[in-house]
C-alpha cells in the first residue's frame, strides 16, 4: 500500500510509520512540526520507500500518485498544549480532518481516524465500551480537544454514509514510549523526567484520579490490525491496567529508582478542572474484532521509556 500520515514525526505517528514500512508499505509522513520533530523520523532518512513533506494538515493536501490509505493522527493530545493551542486544536480535528476525508475520498483510499478516549468526557459509565455516548462540557477547558474529536468522529462517518468512503475509527486512550516530548506536560514525561532528575513527582490535586497506560508497541500494532479490518463503527485501543496517579508516581519510582519524593500539588491554571476523575477501555470490542489485546507490562513499558529519556534528560 502507498499510505499517508498525517502526524507522521508525532510521537505515536512516528511509530506508525516505522512499523508501516517494516510491513513493506510505502509511507508519506505529513506533519507541521508544531509538535512534532524531524528527530522522530531520522532513523527513516534514506528509505526510498518513506517521504516527509512539512505541511499543516489545515490546508489543502496535494499528493500525485495513487493512495491506498489516509492515516489521520495530527492532533495536540496533550492538556498542556492544547490548552495553549486551543483555536489550532479546534482546526487540526475539524479543518484538518476535512482535507484528510477530502483527500481520501478523490484518491479511492482507505480512511483511519485517530479519535480518542477523550470522546467519553469524564466518563459516568466505566470501564467505557464503544456504546457509551460521553459526558463532555463543550464549554469546558477540555472541550477545545474533545469536541475538535467528537466533530472529527462525525465527520468521518458522514463521508463514509454520504460519499462511500471506507472508513475507520480508533479511541486511543492514555498511550506511552520513547519519542514523547519530554517537555509535553502529560503524566508518564512528567514523572520520569521528574524521577531521572532526582525532583519531586508533582501528583496534582490528591492522586485519586484513574489512568491506563498503553505502551506504544500495542497500539500501533492495535491501529494497523484496525486498518486491515472490515470495522467502520469507532474501536477502543488501550490497555485496561487501571491505576490512580499516586499508585502511578510510586510504579514509576520503584522502575526509574532515584530520591525523588512525591508532591501533592493544585496546579495554578486549572488544567485539572474538569479532569476525567477515572478512565479505563473496554476492549472487548478490539479483542473479538482484532484478536488484540496489549502485551506490554507497565513495568516493561516503564523501563523502556526511562533508558529512552536518560539519554536526553
Ligand atoms: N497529572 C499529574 N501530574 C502531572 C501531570 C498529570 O498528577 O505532572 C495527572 C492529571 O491531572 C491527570 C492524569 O495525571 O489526572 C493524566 O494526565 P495527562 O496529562 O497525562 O493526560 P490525560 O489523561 O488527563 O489526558
Amino acid at each position: 500500500m502507498r499510505v499517508l500520515v498525517t502526524g507522521g514525526a508525532g510521537f505515536i505517528g512516528s511509530h506508525l510509520c516505522d512499523l508501516l514500512l517494516s510491513r513493506g508499505h510505502e509511507v508519506i509522513a505529513l506533519d507541521n512540526l508544531v509538535t512534532g520533530s524531524t528527530k522522530n523520523i531520522e532513523q527513516l532518512a534514506g528509505n526510498d520507500r518513506f517521504k516527509f513533506i512539512k505541511q499543516d494538515v489545515t490546508e489543502y493536501i496535494y499528493l500525485e500518485g495513487q493512495l491506498d490509505a489516509v492515516l489521520h493522527l495530527a492532533s495536540l493530545p496533550s492538556p498542556v498544549d492544547y490548552l495553549e493551542k486551543p483555536i489550532q486544536t479546534l482546526k487540526v480535528g475539524a479543518l484538518g480532518t476535512h482535507k484528510a476525508l477530502g483527500l481520501a475520498k478523490k484518491k479511492g483510499a482507505r480512511f483511519l481516524l485517530a479519535s480518542t478516549s477523550e470522546v467519553y468526557g469524564d466518563p459516568l459509565v466505566h470501564p467505557q465500551p464503544e456504546e457509551y455516548w460521553g459526558n463532555v462540557n463543550p464549554v469546558g477547558p477540555r472541550g477545545v480537544y474533545d469536541e475538535s474529536k467528537r466533530f472529527a468522529e462525525a465527520l468521518t462517518m458522514a463521508y463514509h454514509r454520504y460519499h462511500g468512503v471506507d472508513t475507520r475509527i480508533a479511541r486511543i486512550f492514555n498511550t506511552y514510549g520513547p519519542r514523547m516530548r519530554l517537555d509535553d506536560g502529560r503524566v508518564v514525561p512528567n514523572f520520569i523526567r521528574q524521577s531521572l532528575k532526582g525532583e519531586p513527582l508533582t501528583v496534582y490535586d490528591d492522586g485519586s484520579r484513574t489512568r491506563s497506560f498503553c505502551y506504544y508497541s500495542d497500539l500501533v500494532e492495535g491501529l494497523y490490525r484496525l486498518l486491515m479490518s472490515s470495522e467502520c463503527m469507532p474501536v477502543n485501543l488501550g490497555n485496561p491496567d487501571e491505576m490512580t496517579i499516586l499508585d502511578f508516581a510510586q510504579k514509576v519510582l520503584e522502575v526509574v529508582g532515584g530520591a525523588s519524593k512525591i508532591v501533592f500539588i493544585v496546579p495554578e491554571d486549572q488544567r485539572t478542572k474538569e479532569d476525567p476523575q477515572t478512565r479505563r477501555p473496554d476492549i472487548e470490542k478490539a479483542r473479538e474484532v482484532l484478536g488484540w489485546i496489549p502485551k506490554v507490562s507497565l513495568e516493561e513499558g516503564l523501563r523502556a521509556t526511562a533508558k529512552w529519556f536518560r539519554h536526553r534528560v
